[in-house]
């Protein structure tokens, strides 16, 4: 049977650790009880270097409930994005199947059985999506809506209305950690591991206690990473524009001999208008190319794996195997 652990970030969440910790043993012991999973499965709190009660709560419960309630701690605050990483790495080791969720509880648990039934249905990450986000603010809700729209433009796949709240099997987990980059937008990694994936709809709660620990500068910051981590596309704007003024420049050469020849120009303003157009193309096409260059550096600087070798068949055996597996046997 598979071991499930539920990766849960802390930060400065005293209000709502033993909630959490009560709602999701619930849901363990249910879903152990329908032998949907193993025995010994855990919930693993990362405190993220809590400023507050929350690593001496997570002891708390680990001392009451030392199989099911497990905790890594962070030496200092790195992220909900790092702290996120960290605990699914850790997680991959002693377990087979992850599900990470917020401690809040906004995200409804109620869904992580159907998340389990179609990771036994052969989905190695299942994405829960937000229905509707009507206790969302109106200002998040669009501001959120339109940056989904933004990274669509701009050319990376995310999952709309889909934060961290997902399932992710033992093998999923090993192909994320993979990707070393730092710049982390973990919502727009899952799509590039290449797996099955499948998704479970849920309607978005209010907080259960205690204030957002995401602030409009830490969302301004996670959307700017996530654009600018995933795509060259803004490099290339510039060249783009750069080619249409030097275009425009032609235009403004015609315009500017016409008013020259006709004769009703001050002496002087023919040349100085030309050379602003001319030289204002120039200028940002050059930077423009230059931005390619610094974009194609800053692709391969990431090493991020190229792909991602599901299954091989051979003629022995019909092995599930990662290569990289292999390779790390040999190293
Ligand atoms: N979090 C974290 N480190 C941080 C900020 C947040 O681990 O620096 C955790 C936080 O404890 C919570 C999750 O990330 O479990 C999501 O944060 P929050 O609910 O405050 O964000 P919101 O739902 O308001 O976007
Ligand atoms: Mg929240």
């Amino acid at each position: 049977m598979d071991k499930l652990a539920i990766v849960v970030p802390c930060y400065n969440e005293e209000e709502v650790l033993k909630l959490a910790a009560d709602a999701l043993r619930q849901v363990l012991d249910m879903l152990i009880e329908k032998k949907k999973i193993a025995s010994d499965s855990f919930i693993l709190f990362v405190n993220d270097g809590s400023k507050d009660r929350t690593w001496e709560l997570i002891e708390e419960e680990h001392s009451r409930y030392p199989v099911q309630v497990c905790g890594v701690k962070l030496a200092g605050n790195v992220g909900h994005q790092f702290a996120l990483t960290a605990g699914l790495i850790t997680a991959m080791d002693i377990s087979d199947v992850t599900i990470s969720i917020d401690a809040d509880l906004q995200d409804d648990v109620a869904v992580i059985e159907e998340m389990i039934d179609k990771f036994h249905a052969g989905s190695d990450i299942v994405y829960g999506v937000r229905r509707e986000r009507k206790t969302d603010t109106f200002f998040k809700r669009t501001t959120a809506q339109a940056f989904y729209k933004l990274m669509g433009l701009m050319g990376v796949k995310t999952v709309y209305n889909h934060a961290d709240f997902r399932l992710m099997s033992k093998r999923a987990v090993k192909e994320f950690s993979k990707y070393k980059e730092t710049n982390l937008f973990l919502r727009g990694m899952m799509p590039l591991i290449g797996y099955q994936t499948d998704s479970v709809y849920y309607d978005r709660k209010e907080r259960a206690a205690g204030e957002s620990k995401y602030p409009l500068k830490k969302m301004l910051a996670l959307a700017f990473n996530g654009i600018s981590s995933f795509s060259v596309k803004p490099i290339s704007f510039i060249l783009g524009m750069g080619l249409f003024i030097i275009f425009i420049s032609l235009l403004a050469l015609v315009y500017a001999l016409f008013s020259y020849f006709t004769g009703h120009v001050v002496p002087g303003w023919t040349s100085l208008i030309l050379s602003i157009w001319f030289l204002g193309g120039l200028q940002l096409l050059a930077i423009g190319m230059v931005g390619q260059y610094i974009g194609k550096v800053y692709i391969e600087v990431k090493q991020r794996p190229r792909y991602n070798i599901e299954k091989i068949l051979q003629h022995e055996t019909d092995a599930t195997v990662n290569v990289s597996e292999a390779e790390d046997r040999e190293d």
